[in-house]
C-alpha cells in the first residue's frame, strides 16, 4: 500500500506523447490550444462609431449640415467637407474624413442642420481600426483554454479551425452483477447503478464528451474481453468495482492478464482504498472502487488531473488549497481521508454521512477536505487542505 503523495508521484511523473488535432472553431471549445493563433485581420476592421449619433468633420462652429446616414454594416463612400455630417449608429463604420462622433444625447436636429450643445474632441466616440488587435498580432497563446470569450474572440477575427491538443478518448466500464438501469424496476437484491451516469455526468462537466460506457457482469472472460475492447480502442480506461478481494472481483486478475502494467495498487486512504493504476503503451488505466463515493472521490483526486494532465490543461495533484475548519474535528484513522464538505467564503464545513457507499453528503459537497492519516485532534480555525470539486 502506498501513500497519497506517492500515487500523486507517480501519476505526475507519467509523460504522454503530444497529439494534436486541428478542429472546427465549433468543435474547440474547452480545449488547449496548441500553438498560438494570429490574427489575420485588424480588429476592429475599420474605425467603428461607440455610439448612436453623428460623425463630424469639425469646426469651429456649432452647426453642421447633415449629408446623409451610415448604418450598422454600410460603408460611407462619399466625403465630408469640414463643417459636414452624416447620422451614424453604433457599430458602424466611421466615414474616413469624419473626425468624430457626437452621441445623439448632445445633439439637437432641425431640418438637415445639426447643431452640437458640447465640442468634441478629434476622434471622440471612435473605437480605432486595430484597437483591440492588429493584423498579424498575437491573438492567444499556445496553452491557452478555449473558454467562451476566447471562442467568441477567434470567431470575431474570422478563424476557421485551430490546432489543440486532442483530448483523450476514454473508457467507462461499470461491473457488478447486481446492477440495475435507473430507468427499470428494482429486482430483489439488485441496486441501481449509479457511476455510469455520475462519471459520464463529471466527465462532461470537466469538458470530455468521447466517452464509450462499457457495462460488464463478474465473470473472468467477459471482464476480460470487455477490459481488451476499452484499451483497444480508448486512450483512458476508467472501470468501477471488482478491483478488492472478493472472489468475484476481476479487474486486477483480468488486467495483469492483459500485459497491463500496475503503476500502484491500494492507496493509505478512505474512501478508496483499492484503488489500482496501470499502464499499457500510451493508454492509462484507473481500476476505481465500485461505492459511489469512493468512485467519485478517486475520480477527482486521481483520474480527472490526468486527463486534464493528458489534454494540455492546467491540472494539479494533491489538494488546491487551504480553507479554516468550521468546527473542531478530531482525526483518528490509520489512512488518510478525503471529506465530502462545504465551502463558503473562507471556511469549511465537513458533513456527516461519510460512508464510501453514500452519496447523500456528495451531492451537497463542493469540496474534499483532506486530513492525513493520525491520531491528533484540529480545532475550530485550523486551516486544512482543500480540493474544490
Ligand atoms: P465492488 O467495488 O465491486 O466491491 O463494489 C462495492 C460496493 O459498491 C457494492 O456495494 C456495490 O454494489 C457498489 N457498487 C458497485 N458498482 C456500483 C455502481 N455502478 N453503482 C452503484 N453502486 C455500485
Ligand atoms: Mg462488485
Amino acid at each position: 500500500m502506498i501513500s497519497t503523495e506517492e500515487a500523486f508521484s507517480i501519476l505526475e511523473n507519467l509523460s504522454y506523447p503530444e497529439r494534436v488535432v486541428e478542429v472546427p472553431l465549433f468543435n474547440a471549445r474547452n480545449h488547449v490550444l496548441a500553438e498560438a493563433v494570429f490574427s489575420s485581420i485588424n480588429m476592429p476592421p475599420f474605425r467603428q462609431a461607440t455610439m448612436d449619433g453623428f460623425a463630424i468633420a469639425l469646426h469651429d462652429e456649432l452647426h453642421y449640415e447633415i449629408i446623409g446616414e451610415v448604418k450598422a454594416g454600410d460603408f460611407f463612400t462619399e466625403q465630408l467637407e469640414s463643417g459636414q455630417a452624416v447620422k451614424i449608429f453604433t457599430g458602424a463604420a466611421v466615414p474616413d474624413s469624419a473626425n468624430a462622433v457626437i452621441p445623439v444625447e448632445k445633439i439637437t436636429v432641425m431640418d438637415t442642420i445639426l447643431s452640437v450643445h458640447e465640442r468634441m474632441k478629434p476622434e471622440a466616440n471612435i473605437r480605432q481600426l486595430g484597437a483591440q488587435i492588429t493584423k498579424g498580432a498575437i491573438a492567444l497563446e499556445k496553452g491557452t483554454l478555449l473558454n467562451p470569450a476566447a471562442i467568441g474572440f477567434l470567431a470575431g477575427l474570422g478563424i476557421p479551425t485551430v490546432k489543440v491538443f486532442k483530448k483523450p478518448r476514454i473508457a467507462f466500464i461499470t461491473t457488478g452483477n447486481e446492477l440495475v438501469h435507473h430507468t427499470e424496476k428494482l429486482p430483489e437484491g439488485k441496486v441501481y447503478d449509479s457511476n455510469t451516469l455520475m462519471l459520464t455526468t463529471a466527465l462532461f462537466d470537466a469538458g470530455f464528451d468521447d466517452v464509450q460506457l462499457y457495462q460488464v457482469e463478474d465473470d473472468f472472460d467477459e471482464v476480460w474481453k470487455m477490459l481488451k475492447s476499452a484499451i483497444d480502442n480508448n486512450d483512458v480506461i476508467v472501470t468501477s468495482g471488482g478491483i478488492s478481494v472478493g472472489d468475484y472481483d476481476f479487474i486486477g486478475k483480468a488486467l495483469e492478464s492483459l500485459k497491463v502494467e500496475t503503476l500502484f495498487y491500494k492507496v493509505n486512504q478512505k474512501p478508496g482504498k483499492p484503488l489500482l493504476a496501470g499502464k499499457k503503451d500510451d493508454k492509462i488505466i484507473f481500476a476505481l472502487p465500485g461505492n459511489p463515493a469512493a468512485t467519485l472521490t478517486c475520480f477527482y483526486v486521481y483520474v480527472l488531473p490526468t486527463l486534464q494532465k493528458r489534454s494540455g490543461m492546467d491540472y494539479r495533484y494533491g489538494s488546491q488549497l487551504m480553507k479554516r475548519l468550521a468546527d473542531d474535528f478530531i482525526v483518528d484513522n490509520v489512512r488518510s481521508q478525503f471529506l465530502k464538505a462545504f465551502v463558503s467564503d473562507d471556511e469549511v464545513t465537513v458533513l456527516s454521512h461519510q460512508d464510501s457507499g453514500m452519496l447523500n453528503s456528495f451531492a451537497i459537497a463542493n469540496a474534499l477536505v483532506y486530513l492525513p492519516y493520525g491520531n491528533y485532534r484540529l480545532a475550530k480555525g485550523d486551516k486544512v487542505s482543500v480540493y474544490s470539486i
